[in-house]
């Protein structure tokens, strides 16, 4: 299990690099959210809640049910909306007020 960064999508604003307690993520030269190593990545989601763009997904693997899917957070005001998007399915969105987030 691990994040990945959509390049793309990074405006290079560094709350994710603040917000991971293990210290694995960075901005690269290009201004760009990047993970040191990514098998040290434990799946906390604090990087992904604090991104204000929903620039960095978490890979659902077969290991933990996840089919090859991916969640993403969407923040809106003070509500996140978690994605999560399997191949050949519908989206599934759950909403959940952003004071609750860590009960989930
Ligand atoms: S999911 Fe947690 S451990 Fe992994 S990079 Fe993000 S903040 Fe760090
Ligand atoms: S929080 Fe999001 S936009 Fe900001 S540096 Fe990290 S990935 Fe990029």
């Amino acid at each position: 299990m691990s994040i990945r960064i959509h390049e793309e999508r990074c405006i290079g604003c560094g709350r994710c690099t603040e917000a991971c307690p293990g210290n694995l993520l960075f901005l690269s030269v290009k201004g760009k959210a990047q993970i040191r190593t990514v098998e040290d990545c434990w799946g906390c989601t604090a990087c992904m809640k604090e991104c204000p763009v929903s620039a960095i997904g978490y890979f659902l693997g077969a290991d933990i049910g996840g089919r090859g899917g991916t969640m993403t957070i969407e923040r809106d005001g003070h509500f996140y909306h978690w994605r999560v998007a399997q191949p050949g399915r519908d989206d599934v969105v759950m909403t959940i007020d952003r004071q609750n987030a860590n009960q989930y």
